[in-house]
């Protein structure tokens, strides 16, 4: 089969590789779709502590049960159109006791531990076949839109401490595809006004798609004063951080009311994780600080009910499509913000 591997920082292959084989209760997948995400595109460019040269990513995907080994108890079989959620634990700790293998001390997700989906099969372990980490997928549902799924349930779980309101305001820091899912989830949520920021233009231009009420540069004016004018003065109810650069956030604590919540969405580079601010910001105001990372299965759940009934709309996070030949390419334009989700499709 062929697989996109990455040889080196920056230098990626298309090549012949073996086809995965498959572990008892495991299963194997023909991928018709994989997104590239944030993640894929900082491996390849500055590696990863957990994944070691020459490897393959991709962690955002779909596409057809092509076999499965033994007999797993689920309802699942050979021609399933299917989407799968990459994230895999110990099976015994509390976190993936609790559904939240993300948290596991041991997670061992696809795309960092086990092989990744830019290749045309990838093998599912057991332990995701038997946690019912495999979704089937309606026929109505393209496998692209399919693989959007994986980022709506870390926004998804982003949320759950959030706890929006009918009537909310939103204000979301970063305006990149993560950005705009959190716009639509705030608004399913009943958030009355969602207002996004960035500081590179062009990345703006996708806010009326998405239910934005308010768009802004966040470098040709005062951020935190243009949230509070459009709030009357009060501050937003939520903030989310959807950008990994650290001065932003006491702006995302200045940006909310009293009893506001942050969200801290983004990771911030290992070397640039520091911050100086006035945490009296979070004590005189009583604001809320919460961060995510991953997604437990049930925001999975959540997730793919939202996309597999279109009440989120993947499609239109969908926008290029290319084939595996041409990765490189989809790299640089994720790396160069251009689009949303750009999907790898391995049999193109
Ligand atoms: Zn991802
Ligand atoms: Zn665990």
């Amino acid at each position: 089969m062929r697989a996109a591997v990455i040889t080196d920082m920056g230098k990626v292959e298309v090549r012949e590789v073996p086809k995965p084989s498959i572990e008892d209760g495991g299963l194997l997948l023909r991928v018709e779709a994989c997104a590239i995400c944030g993640t894929d595109v900082r491996i390849f460019n500055f590696g990863h502590s957990k994944v070691k040269f020459p490897w393959t990513t991709g962690h955002e995907f779909a596409g057809v049960v092509e076999d499965i080994k033994g007999l797993p108890d689920v309802d699942l079989k050979v021609g399933d159109r299917v989407n799968v959620d990459p994230t895999d634990g110990c099976g015994k700790c509390e976190y993936c006791k609790a559904g939240r293998a993300s948290l596991c001390p041991e997670t061992k997700a696809i795309g960092y531990y086990y092989p990744g989906a830019f290749a045309q099969y990838i093998a599912i372990p057991p332990s995701i076949v038997r946690a019912g980490g495999v979704y089937k997928i309606p026929n109505d549902l393209s496998f692209p839109e399919a693989a959007v799924t994986e980022p709506v349930a870390a926004a998804i779980n982003g949320h759950e401490n959030l706890n929006i309101k009918l009537g909310d305001t939103v204000a979301i820091i970063g305006a990149g595809p993560l950005g705009y899912i959190h716009s639509i989830i705030s608004k399913l949520e009943g958030a009355a006004k969602v207002i996004i920021m960035d500081v590179v233009d062009d990345r703006l231009k996708f806010a009326s798609e998405f239910g934005v009420n308010l768009a802004f540069n966040s470098s040709k004016v005062d951020p935190v004063e243009a949230v509070r004018e459009a709030t009357g003065g009060a501050g937003a109810d939520v903030a989310i951080v959807a950008c990994s650069v650290t001065q932003v956030i006491e702006q995302a604590m200045r940006m909310v009311k009293k009893r506001g919540r942050v969200l801290l969405f983004a990771g911030f580079p290992k070397d640039r994780s520091k911050v100086e601010m006035d945490v009296n910001l979070i004590h005189y105001s009583e604001i809320g600080v919460f961060g995510s990372f991953g997604a437990p299965r049930a925001a999975y759940d959540t997730a793919h009910k939202l996309v597999a009934s279109g009440a989120f709309p993947a499609k239109k996070f969908v926008t290029a499509t290319l084939p595996l030949d041409r990765i490189a390419e989809g790299f640089a334009m994720a790396k160069a913000g251009q689009g949303l989700r750009i999907v790898i499709q391995p049999w193109a």
